[in-house]
C-alpha cells in the first residue's frame, strides 16, 4: 500500500480538489455515505465558494467532477445538474467563517437517533466533539410544514438546519441523517467516521443497560486529545483509496 503522509497546510488549491475526492471515497468505505449524501469543502479560509461534486454518487466522484458553489448554492461556470441538497453546505458556510469542510450523510445508525427522545450522546472518547448534553435534532417540520419530503432543498430550509446546528459540531435530521463540520476534511471525515460509530456504541450500550455517557469535562479534553489525532486516521484511509483517487504527483 502507497505511503501517504499529508499534512493540513498541504490541503489547498489544486491538491483540495484531489483530497475531496479522497474525502469521497473514504466516507463510501467507511459506511457513511453510499449511493446519496455528500461532502465538500470550503475553497479556501474566508471564501465565499466551496467544492462540492455535481450530482453523483459519492462512490463514483472524480476530479473532474468537482464544481465551485457559491454560498446561494450557485454553481459557477458549470452547467451539469448540481445536488438537490447543495443549500446545506451553502449556508452552513455562511453562517459558520470557522467551519471548512461539511458531511452530510445518511448514516444509518444515527438515523434512529433523529426520531426518537432520547438523546444523541458521546459514549466513546474517539466522539468527544459531540455535545455531552445531547446534539441538537433539525425537525424540518417546523419549517417547511407537514407535507415535505426533509430534503433541504432551497437556502431558506439550509439556514433553519444550520440555525439548529448552532456552534456545535454535528446535528441529526429527522428521519433522514445528519451532518458533521470541521476545521477541514480531515477533521470532518474523522468527525463523521466516528458519529456513526458512536451511533452504534450508544445503541448496543442501551441494550445492556443504561449508558454512563462522557460528562461536560470529559468531552471537552477527549476532543482537544483525540481530535488532534484526526490526521492519522485520515492518512491510512487515504492510502486505502490512492488507487481510486490516483495521484497528481
Ligand atoms: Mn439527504
Amino acid at each position: 500500500m502507497t505511503t501517504i503522509e499529508i499534512q493540513e497546510r498541504d490541503i489547498v488549491g489544486e491538491n483540495l480538489i484531489t483530497e475531496l475526492v479522497a474525502a469521497n471515497r473514504i466516507l463510501v468505505r467507511q459506511g457513511v455515505l453510499d449511493a446519496f449524501g455528500h461532502v465538500s469543502a470550503r475553497s479556501a479560509p474566508g471564501a465565499s465558494t466551496f467544492l462540492l461534486s455535481r450530482n453523483l454518487a459519492p462512490g463514483s466522484v472524480t476530479r473532474n467532477d468537482v464544481m465551485t458553489h457559491d454560498l446561494d448554492g450557485v454553481v459557477l461556470d458549470d452547467d451539469r445538474p448540481a445536488y438537490l441538497e447543495r443549500f446545506i453546505h451553502a449556508e452552513i458556510y455562511r453562517r459558520r467563517p470557522d467551519v471548512m469542510s461539511v458531511v452530510h450523510s445518511h448514516s444509518a445508525a444515527v438515523v434512529p437517533f433523529s426520531v426518537v427522545e432520547a438523546p444523541f450522546r458521546p459514549v466513546i472518547h474517539m466522539a468527544g466533539f459531540l455535545n455531552p448534553e445531547g446534539t441538537p435534532v433539525f425537525e424540518i417540520s417546523d419549517f417547511a410544514g407537514d407535507g415535505s419530503d426533509l430534503l433541504v432543498t432551497n437556502g431558506q430550509l439550509g439556514s433553519d438546519l444550520a440555525g439548529a446546528l448552532g456552534d456545535g459540531n454535528v446535528a441529526l435530521m429527522r428521519g433522514h441523517g445528519s451532518i458533521a463540520v470541521g476545521s477541514s476534511l480531515p477533521e470532518v471525515v474523522y468527525r463523521a467516521v466516528y458519529t456513526e460509530v458512536n451511533a452504534r456504541a450508544q445503541l448496543e450500550a442501551s441494550v445492556l443497560g443504561t449508558p454512563r455517557f462522557l460528562s461536560r469535562g470529559e468531552a471537552a479534553t477527549a476532543n482537544g486529545s483525540v481530535g488532534g489525532q484526526a490526521l492519522r486516521a485520515w492518512n491510512v484511509w487515504r492510502a486505502q483509496v490512492a488507487k481510486e483517487v490516483g495521484s497528481d504527483d
